[in-house]
């Protein structure tokens, strides 16, 4: 193990498992992970592009080098998750990206994401946020296929399909930890909704795939294997899965009913806005959160925004 200190943006949870803070946003909202076992590592999840200095700063405080890296493991392709991933593949000359056979082609040739995700973003956030999307070479990408395991110095990575928050989304199963890679496929978990009750969570219906019955298949999936703990993007590992699961599915099913209710409503995006806000703040009030409307707003504003647009885009497929 390394002799330095980590630096405060990088957490060791036990089992080779290191959270990075992105800085992505805000503090505590944006998360990768390096996964390191018999001096090889993998990173899952990487941020943006602004994120790679911390990725590669946390590599080198654990004493790895560049090429130590053997997997760059997106779970899905939205920029929170894979943006920084061909930057970052510039800097490790043996890892090989890893990502869903829907999302490859969108790394290797990123016009089409970055014209997707300025529709969702607009022009002014997509420069400030995100930057410029590298491609991969293709030759350096593997395409994950459901129930594959890839090694990392022989501890075992199994990818499952998770399709409901994006088709292009995978989980990874780490046997070491009994946990899952989840990305958005477990929903968001912000550190600040933390109470007495443990923490609290949320799914995510970010455009342009959302479909509550396949991600309602997709969690029951995660929770069947009975996991220790899972490792959300959003933000940081959670325990106590089974009472967040209940949580998450309670969430996901008023989400939907919320939709249909009001798939024919006079302004339906910012009614379906204010209905979540209202939702999840009941939810909030019943975990103890003593914080007000206006913080939960504030905190969840993005996600708001997100969660509408994808309801919508599901509403009207
Ligand atoms: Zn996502």
């Amino acid at each position: 193990m390394s002799s330095t200190a980590l630096p405060p943006f990088v957490q060791a949870l036990g089992h080779g498992v290191f959270a990075i803070d992105t800085a992505f946003q805000r503090d505590h909202f944006d998360a990768a992970y390096l996964v390191v076992h018999g001096g090889r590592a993998a990173f899952i999840d990487t941020g943006t592009n602004d994120a790679v200095p911390r990725l590669l700063a946390a590599l080198q405080s654990l004493d790895l080098r560049p090429e130590d890296v053997d997997w760059v493991i997106p779970t899905h392709v939205h920029l929170d998750h894979a943006g920084g991933a061909g930057l970052l593949m510039q800097h490790l000359p043996q890892a090989r990206l890893l990502v869903h056979p829907r999302g490859a082609r969108h790394l290797v040739n990123p016009g089409k994401l970055w014209a997707s995700a300025t529709a969702v973003y607009g022009a002014e956030e997509m420069a400030r946020s995100y930057g410029e999307v590298v491609p991969v070479l293709a030759a350096r990408v593997d395409t994950s296929h459901d129930g594959m395991t890839v090694h990392l110095a022989g501890r075992p990575l199994w990818l499952a399909d998770t399709p409901g928050h994006a088709r292009h989304h995978h989980c990874i199963w780490d046997e070491s930890s009994g946990g899952w890679f989840t990305g958005d496929t477990f929903g968001l978990s912000y550190r600040e909704f933390d109470t007495a009750q443990g923490a609290w969570i949320v799914p995510t219906s970010t455009p342009m795939h959302f479909d509550p019955q396949t991600l309602r298949q997709s969690i029951q999936r995660l929770l069947a294997q009975q996991p220790r703990c899972m490792y959300l993007t959003h933000f940081g590992r959670v325990q106590d899965v089974p009472r967040l699961g209940a949580l998450l599915l309670s969430l996901l099913d008023d989400m939907a009913t919320l939709g249909r209710r009001l798939r024919h409503a006079p302004d339906r995006h910012q009614t379906l806005k204010q209905g979540q806000l209202e939702m999840f703040a009941r939810s909030l009030q019943a975990h103890g959160y003593a914080g007000s409307l206006a913080q939960i707003e504030q905190l969840l504003a993005m996600d708001l925004e997100l969660n509408a647009q994808g309801l919508g885009i599901w509403l009207d497929r």
